[in-house]
């Protein structure tokens, strides 16, 4: 059986086709710079296979459509396809953002699960039209295949009301179900997951920081295996200082950026998602950019990074406090996998909380799960990459059968 993964990003598309029985990764790719005058598409036949065929395409799109039909062609390519035409596919399994209070167990697609995600588009402006907009295409291009929404919410469905309600009028929470809902969760659920094998460890007895630093960026504090609280919160807004959100600033702020700007509560919204982070300290929002220019002396640019580690450092050692024993702080996604930068300087000074990092290893680059603390040290450093993709395959195969389709 073949599962296609499509994780559409507001300005990328990552997917998968995977086959499961193994399971084995057939082809992946990554759609980048939607809507940027040069877009890029990386497609990879069979990675690590001796037939493996990589192409890379730069070409201009302009919508997520246009992305995904090339991606179509490339699987279906006659010579290096990897299937024949889109039927040959059991089922696509999507990421979605953002179910509200409603919504978050994986759900197959129909009329009232896309509502829902239409509905939730405020509290995930950014993901929810992507998300949407992706189902939509794949429901076009994948006529009559089943279609699978996985939200990445559900994880966090476990953090107790202390760590999900706000202090706020509570007919805010039980009207409008103003609440902590938490993202990234197939990410954090994924990487607790191989955390707990990493360390011979039973999941429900691992507790541990797992720390997805991306374009979007969250922590989750895991005690004994479950989401006990995150970083995001009732939107992706929340949190880390991201590539281009802010993270957390003081809720007051929003009233003064609106009065100096002359901005509509929308406006502001879109200052604080697209305008901030990175991007409104030092204008640029990728972290490679962000490097380039420190090395060349730009001052913005390094406080836009030291603004970076300082977040992340509160929140570890708030979670110390609320886990009281960490077994591991984990990294990944695609900062946190790849910038031995960054993580050396979240883990420096931090040997008083038993978290030691060891430069060598931190130094090696490699594509697997492994350890970057020193032998002994009281809580594990380890780097996970995430497989977001593969976790959203599974569920999606449970759903099928829950649904009786396979
Ligand atoms: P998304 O949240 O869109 O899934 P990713 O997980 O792909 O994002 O992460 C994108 C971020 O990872 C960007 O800031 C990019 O600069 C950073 N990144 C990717 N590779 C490297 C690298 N080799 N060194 C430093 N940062 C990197």
């Amino acid at each position: 059986m073949k599962i296609l993964v499509i994780n559409c990003g507001s300005s990328s598309v990552k997917y998968q086709l995977i086959q499961m029985d193994g399971p084995e990764v057939l082809a992946s790719g990554l759609v980048e710079r939607i809507g940027e005058p040069e877009g890029a598409i990386t497609h990879k036949k069979h990675p690590g296979q001796p037939d493996e065929w990589e192409i890379e395409l730069t070409l201009r799109m302009d919508t997520h459509t246009a992305g995904l039909t090339k991606v179509v062609e490339l699987l279906c390519d006659p010579k290096e396809g990897v299937i024949s035409k889109a039927s040959d596919i059991a089922a696509v399994g999507h990421r979605v953002l953002h179910g509200g209070e409603q919504l978050y167990k994986p759900s197959l697609v129909n009329e009232e699960v896309i509502k829902i995600i239409e509905d939730n588009i405020p509290l995930g402006p950014l993901h929810n039209p992507p998300n949407l907009q992706g189902i939509l295409v794949a429901q076009k291009l994948f006529e009559g295949i089943p279609q699978v929404a996985i939200f990445d919410t559900a994880f966090h469905q476990t953090m107790p009301p202390e760590a999900f309600m706000y202090a706020l009028p509570y007919d805010l929470y039980t009207d409008r179900k103003v609440r902590k809902y938490g993202f990234h969760g197939t990410s954090h659920k994924y990487v607790a997951a191989q955390t707990a094998k990493q360390l011979g460890k039973p999941l429900d007895e691992l507790n541990a920081i797992t720390v997805h630093l991306g374009n979007g960026s969250s922590m989750a504090a895991v005690k004994n295996g479950k989401c006990f609280d995150t970083t995001m919160g009732l939107t992706p807004l929340a949190g880390l200082v991201m590539g281009t959100r802010c993270g957390d600033v003081d809720p007051a702020i929003v009233s003064v950026a609106a009065e100096h700007y002359n901005l509509d509560f929308a406006q502001v919204d879109d200052l604080m998602n697209r305008q901030s982070g990175f991007k409104g300290v030092c204008g640029l929002n990728d972290m490679r950019d962000i490097h380039a220019a420190i090395a060349k002396g730009d001052k913005r640019a390094k406080l836009a990074l030291n603004m970076f580690v300082h977040r992340i450092k509160l929140y570890l050692g708030g979670y110390y406090a609320l886990l009281g024993r960490v077994d591991a702080v984990v990294f990944t996604a695609g900062i946190g996998e790849n910038d031995s930068i960054s993580r050396r300087l979240i883990c420096s000074e931090m040997e008083h909380f038993g978290l030691e990092i060891d430069q060598e290893r931190n130094d090696a680059r490699s594509r697997e799960a492994r350890f970057i603390s020193k032998d002994g040290s009281k809580t594990a450093i380890l780097v996970i990459p995430t497989n977001e993709e593969l976790e959203i395959a599974n569920q999606t195969v449970e759903v099928l059968h829950a649904e009786s389709l396979i």
